[in-house]
């Protein structure tokens, strides 16, 4: 996808600092981080929006949840962590390639 930053990540066209990948998913750190750790995981394939969810794509979206679990402890995140999808404009979704946010490595708010 044409112009799509985090498209461009997973080619390797500009720099993140990864830290997982697989054939079908990086995990790299947030530019602008939220919290003491602040990491986005992200589908190789481009799709931006939760709403364009079918079958192979919810699929995907286990496979994604399911790898940070297991790869948690390497990741800083053995005492806990947060899951957001920010789902358009209104909720502050400002990159349109779909990724989780995963928040971590210290004791989180809930505001
Ligand atoms: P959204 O607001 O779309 O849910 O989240 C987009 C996230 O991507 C933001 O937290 C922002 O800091 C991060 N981000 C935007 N551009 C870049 C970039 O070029 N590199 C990295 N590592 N993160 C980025
Ligand atoms: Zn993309």
């Amino acid at each position: 996808m044409e112009n799509c930053i985090f498209c461009k990540i997973v080619a390797g066209e500009i720099p993140a600092h990864k830290v997982y990948e697989n054939d079908e998913m990086i995990i790299f750190k947030d530019i602008e981080p939220k919290a003491k750790i602040h990491l986005l995981c992200v589908p190789k394939e481009h799709f931006a929006y939760l709403t364009e969810l079918n079958e192979d794509r919810a699929a995907l979206l286990a496979r994604m949840m399911e790898t940070i679990a297991r790869i948690k402890d390497e990741l800083g995140l053995e005492d806990g962590y947060r899951l957001v999808i920010n789902q358009g404009e209104a909720a502050g979704q400002t990159v349109h390639h779909l990724h989780i946010h995963i928040l971590g490595g210290e004791k989180l708010d809930w505001e």
